[in-house]
């Protein structure tokens, strides 16, 4: 839930201070109206009505057509468009809209900009992410590169926020990082706190955490430079939420606490009712679900107040979750749903998908099995589609520029060494040469001329495996070593001709692996994968297939085994990691998986099917394991389907269909799940 509950935009200063100056009339030097759009910029971000009510009041004193007052509409207008009522920002958008089409008027171009921005802004605020990304594109593009640098700031500030919440992770983080940089060149303390925070939250998304704390850090520390209430709110609520990412729970309380505290010394209640909601996500997950339960259901009314949505649905999600974890099932759901109904009338997939994964967490907690699994694996086929298109992509690129060094240098290392194996063949090609003039003139035997061949032979041979290995490095798995999704997918257009899979599919999936990174850091997470999948190859032969498939879920594709054979190996990957613990520094890890496997074309009538719909199948059989109470393996051994359709129908629906004899399932139990059973 915190994933989604943010900071906002800019739009602080004492009012007296922007006041005072106000009252002294038109006789104000233009060169001073730079710094009071500036400071009434900063206080709109909390009181922007009074905020854009003293910007109408300074417009006169900015020359027409001149580059202040675009500064004071857009700022305006960007301050109105976070607001409520949306047509407030109406008047600025179409303000700058009229100077944009006056192709005379000086800077036109700039301004026509300026209201695109505005208005991607507004419709950013209505959950419209798309829409809002494409505009910003359009107004990025029409945006003079003479244009002053704080406000090409603005630009890319919103745009970065934009490409954040539209789950845009590498994008977002590449215009944050843009946007901090004009910030440090050109803006105040505060926008240069904001910036990190923003920056800090898109690394966040990306799942870099330690970056990403540590720019909430810096973020902290500019705002309080600046004694900032605002910045320090929002840079406090995501130190806390990336301290949540950490495993902090101290620091991720007293965070949150600190961004209400500042949130409400700045009179900042959009921001406040964000905290609150936050404060609530915390209790639920640390278990004082009364708490939580009161602290949302004071954060609801103050959303519905100010008509924000995420808020709102935050707030009704929570308050869901913590019904249903006081048993309130019926009631909970009908909270969680109808925060899910918000994220659909947004179109945010990926807020739909988050909130989905968590009302599966919580029915599992609550002992509603059955609910748990419908609603993980709603969300699993929302994920697929998000992760598929873009935000896996993305986040494994950075993963992978992590490593990327690493690779870049054995990779060098490679073509060098082929470098060397080309000149020996050169040479031996020269060699080779003498040695026929030899032969030719001495006559040699027959022995010496097939020598010369093996010879030349395995220098060709050594350089072609070498090539064969630089490729393959291409395609893995920086951190494990296992193929990637490409090599995968690869696979795939060979192992299935037709798209049509045939062989054992496992996917393997770690239990609880978020507590082994919570509580041993990531960097101990990461050997723990490594041996999971040193394991793995170790249990496998040669020729099976094996992917990383997703951070801590590995699939194993194996061509032709017999029924026996098919459910000892899930037996035997449950075994290899339950039995031993996996070994990082000083600690001793119990790692145990959960496991869906199939086989296919899939009995009693042999149905083949897309490789992505067997995939989904053994997806769902995995969630069932994990439902059940993890360290097990369900192996779908018959499904009573002919079609693709029906396949897909029972897919949907395994737990009943299983209950109602249209699926039969073979069930396999871990070492320490057996224990506890016995
Ligand atoms: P479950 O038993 O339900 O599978 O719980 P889980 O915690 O394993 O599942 P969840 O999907 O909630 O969390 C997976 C975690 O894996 C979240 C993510 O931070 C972490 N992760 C993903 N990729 C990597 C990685 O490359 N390294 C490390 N250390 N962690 C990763
Ligand atoms: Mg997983
Ligand atoms: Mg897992």
């Amino acid at each position: 839930m915190l994933r989604r509950l943010l900071r906002h935009l800019t739009l602080g200063c004492t009012l007296f201070a922007l006041l005072a100056p106000l009252s002294a009339g038109p006789a104000w030097a233009a060169a001073d109206i730079g710094p009071r759009i500036l400071a009434l910029e900063k206080l709109g971000r909390a009181r922007h009505a009074e905020a854009a009510q003293a910007l109408e009041a300074l417009l006169p004193e900015t020359p027409a057509h001149g580059a202040q007052r675009l500064e004071l509409l857009t700022v305006q207008g960007l301050m109105l468009a976070v607001a409520v009522p949306p047509e407030a920002m109406e008047a600025s958008a179409a303000r700058l809209e009229a100077w944009g089409r006056d192709a005379q008027a000086p800077n036109a171009a700039a301004a026509a900009a300026a209201a695109i921005l505005v208005r991607a802004r507004s419709v950013a605020r209505d959950g419209k992410l798309q829409r809002a990304d494409l505009m910003m594109r359009e107004a990025l593009a029409k945006l003079p590169a003479t244009v002053a640098p704080l406000d090409r700031y603005r630009f890319v500030s919103v745009h970065g926020y934009i490409l954040d919440k539209a789950g845009q992770l590498e994008e977002a983080v590449r215009q944050n990082h843009a946007a901090l940089a004009l910030a440090d060149a050109h803006g105040e303390a505060w926008q240069q706190s904001e910036a990190r925070t923003a920056l800090a939250y898109s690394y966040y998304g990306a799942k870099q955490l330690e970056r990403a704390h540590s720019l909430s850090l810096e973020a902290l520390a500019l705002a309080t430079k600046a004694d900032d209430p605002v910045a320090l709110g929002r840079a406090h609520n995501t130190a806390g939420i990336v301290l949540d990412g950490l495993g902090d729970l101290l620091g991720e309380l007293s965070s949150f606490q600190m961004a209400i505290a500042n949130a409400r010394r700045a009179g900042a209640k959009v921001d406040e009712v964000r905290y609150l909601a936050n404060l609530a996500d915390f209790f639920l997950k640390n278990g004082d679900y009364k708490t939580a339960l009161a602290t949302a259901e004071r954060a609801l009314p103050l959303a519905r107040e100010l008509k924000d949505p995420n808020t709102q649905m935050v707030a009704l999600a929570n308050i869901g979750l913590a019904h249903i974890s006081m048993q309130h099932l019926e009631l909970g759901k009908r909270y969680v749903r109808e925060a899910i109904a918000i994220d659909e009338a947004r179109g945010s997939v990926t807020g739909v998908s988050d909130t989905l994964h968590e009302l599966g967490i919580y029915l599992e907690k609550a002992g509603d099995a059955a609910g748990a699994v419908a609603a993980y694996h709603q969300h699993r086929r929302l994920a697929t589609t998000v992760l598929r298109d873009d935000q896996q992509k993305a986040i494994l690129a950075m993963q992978e520029q992590y490593d990327a060094d690493h690779r870049n240098r054995a990779l060098v290392l490679l073509s060098r060494e082929n470098d060397i194996k080309a000149e020996q063949l050169r040479r031996r090609d020269l060699q080779q040469r003498l040695w026929w003039l030899l032969a030719a003139a001495a006559a040699l035997s027959f022995a010496v001329i097939a020598l010369l061949y093996r010879r030349v032979r395995r220098t060709n041979l050594l350089l072609s495996s070498s090539n064969e290995l630089l490729k393959v490095q291409g395609e893995r798995d920086p951190l494990t070593g296992l193929a990637n999704r490409r090599q995968f997918q690869a696979a795939m257009r060979q192992l299935a001709a037709d798209g049509k899979l045939s062989g054992t599919v496992y996917l393997i999936d770690i239990d609880h692996f978020k507590h082994i990174n919570d509580r041993h850091g990531h960097g101990t997470g990461d050997a723990v994968l490594v041996e999971v999948a040193r394991r793995l190859r170790e249990t496998l032969r040669e020729d099976d297939l094996i992917v990383r498939w997703g951070g801590e879920e590995f699939l194993v594709i194996v061509q032709s085994l017999g029924a026996e054979q098919v459910d000892a190996l899930a037996q035997r990957m449950l075994g290899v990691l339950d039995h031993t613990p996996v070994v990082a520094g000083a600690q001793r890890i119990a790692v145990t998986a959960s496991i869906g496997f199939a086989t296919f074309p899939i009995g009693p009538d042999l149905l083949r099917v897309p490789w992505e719909r067997a995939i989904n199948l053994v997806d769902t059989a995995m969630y069932l394991a994990k439902a059940h109470g993890r360290n097990r393996a369900y192996g779908v051994r018959l499904l009573q389907a002919r079609d693709e359709a029906a396949f897909e129908a029972i897919t949907h629906s395994l737990e009943s269909a299983w209950r109602d004899g249209q699926v039969a399932l073979t069930l396999l139990q871990g070492r320490a799940a057996l224990a506890v059973a016995a």
